[in-house]
């Protein structure tokens, strides 16, 4: 091992800087603006250790210091990176207005991880914005990136949240706080929507073997590098999406530069889990038309993959004819890729390990039940597992006249041809649905008290958040559907 990569700070920092190496044009240097008082509100101990930092040396004040932005860790050469993006189908460049990477950390088992401050002050691309974050959201993000973790989602992971001590302006003032979000990189489809529109080929082309080289190692031998690269995005976004289905999950703002090319969940805003089943289930205040609606996010993760595909066609074949067929063959896969992911993950909700041709219109009579029903997915599914366990499926969805009661013999008839003990088939599916989603109230409820300076209850969440697959005495009140509001749940982007 070289002298160089034994290097190590006391506090466990191994950064390195290599997209800062990059083309110019693709960042710009930005410290973060140090703020008046920092003070640690949440500190990820798991994380750091598995990241090869001592908590002890970052969960106190020195800590704050850092996550703050005041002190730079050792090897920190913070940038703001560019990009572009479509937001709700319309171009803007944009670029990081509220973020500095500080570097890549080299994990124990060798991992390259951005490590990136969020809400650090203004940047060269803040525009109007005053390059702050409110601390709910911070904490939003913070919760619920790190439940999408442990319910087995690729996401951003979230390290820290330090309150700044400053006010910021938004509809009313609110307290300041800064997030550092960890994650495989910070490359968008808009990252490669802003290089393709300064028009400089050299940047394009570095971007492109750089995120190859770094998501996707195994397709660099490749003889078209931008179509293998296009390729392995659009697999990796078809089994994202379709998990995110799976568990319920809308992201809520599906823009181009809020979707990353190693396939990890990003830019936690308005998003929610959806309790009863509808596909037209949108919780973001701002998403008037429905855009990104739960059932409409494959179309949306196809229409963004399209984004990416145009931003490649240079490097996909010199004649742009040519270019186009190309992209366009490849593009034209996913929806049968995600529907393969999606089926997967259905056969596996409903404890099916092996495939036959009617699983996913079996799947889909039970979620259009459920939708008749207004019954609740998490606990609809939980509620199979339970049946297997017992032998008996009871409630308001299976019974009398309820629209699955003919469903149900067509279900246990397809398990009894698996030929399985029920003890497997019930392993499998505790594996595959979570009785635990981090429930929009007691998401709210959480984030109230912290934001009035009571961190309990949000400590409380996120223990019980950490095991989402099984049932314990200590989750039971975090199972629980809503007490019905006759109100319609809304998320507000918070920036
Ligand atoms: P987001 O909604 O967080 O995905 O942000 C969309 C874009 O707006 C990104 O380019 C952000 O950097 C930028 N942005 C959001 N909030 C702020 C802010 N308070 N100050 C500067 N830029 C911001
Ligand atoms: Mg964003």
């Amino acid at each position: 091992m070289t002298v160089k990569a034994e290097r190590k700070s006391a506090a466990g920092w191994r950064l390195e800087n290599s997209y800062a190496r990059l083309p110019e044009v693709l960042h710009a240097r930005a410290a973060p603006v140090p703020v008046a008082r920092p003070e640690m509100v949440l500190f990820n101990e798991k994380l750091a250790v598995e990241l090869g930092l001592d908590p002890g040396a970052l969960a106190g004040e020195s800590g704050a210091e850092i996550f703050a932005g005041n002190r730079l860790p050792d090897g920190a050469k913070p940038i703001a990176q560019a990009y572009a993006g479509h937001q709700f189908g319309h171009f803007t460049n944009l670029g990081d207005g509220r973020a500095v990477l500080l570097g890549e950390q080299i994990t124990p088992q060798g991992a390259r991880l951005d490590i990136q401050l969020k809400g650090s002050g203004r940047t060269p691309y803040s525009r109007r914005g005053d390059g702050r974050a409110a601390l709910g959201p911070m904490l939003r993000e913070y919760i619920v990136s790190e439940a999408m973790h442990a319910l087995g989602i690729p996401t951003t992971r979230s390290l820290a949240v330090v309150t700044t001590g400053q006010e910021i302006a938004r509809e009313e003032m609110l307290p300041g706080a800064v997030l550092t979000r960890v994650a495989a990189s910070h490359i968008r489809v808009g990252t490669f929507e802003y290089a393709n529109a300064t028009g400089d080929g050299a940047a394009l082309e570095a971007l492109t073997r750089y995120t190859l080289q770094r998501h996707y190692a195994e397709l660099c031998g490749a003889d078209n590098a931008a179509l293998a690269l296009f390729e392995g995005v659009l697999e990796r976004q078809a089994r994202l999406i379709a998990q995110w289905v799976c568990v319920g999950f809308v992201h809520g703002v599906m823009n181009t530069d809020n979707m990353a090319l190693s396939g990890e969940t990003i830019d936690y805003g308005p998003c929610a889990f959806i309790d009863i089943h509808d596909p037209a289930t949108v919780f973001s205040s701002i998403d008037r038309n429905g855009r990104y609606a739960y059932g409409n996010q494959p179309d949306i993760g196809h229409w963004n993959l399209a984004r990416l595909a145009e931003a490649l066609l240079p490097l996909i074949d010199k004649d742009k004819d040519k270019a186009v067929a190309r992209a366009e063959g490849a593009l034209g896969k996913f929806p049968a890729r995600f529907r393969a992911h999606y089926t997967a993950g259905l056969r596996a909700k409903l404890g099916l390990l092996t495939a036959e041709d009617g699983d996913f219109a079996l799947a889909q009579e039970f979620l259009d039940g459920m939708k008749t029903a207004e019954a609740d997915f998490t606990l609809s599914f939980a509620a199979l597992t339970g049946a297997v366990e017992s032998g008996r499926l009871s409630g308001p969805l299976f019974s009398g006249g309820a629209p699955l009661r003919t469903w149900h013999q067509r279900w246990r008839a397809r398990l009894e041809r698996e030929q399985k003990v029920p003890s497997e088939v019930v392993a499998a599916m505790r594996r595959a649905n979570p009785v635990l989603i981090p429930r929009n109230y007691r998401v709210e409820e959480a984030l109230a008290a912290a934001v009035a300076g009571d961190l309990s209850v949000l400590h409380r969440l996120l223990d019980a958040l950490r095991a989402p697959f099984a049932e314990t005495p200590a989750n039971q009140p975090y199972r629980a559907a809503p007490p019905p509001t006759g109100q319609l749940y809304r998320t507000f982007c918070g920036t």
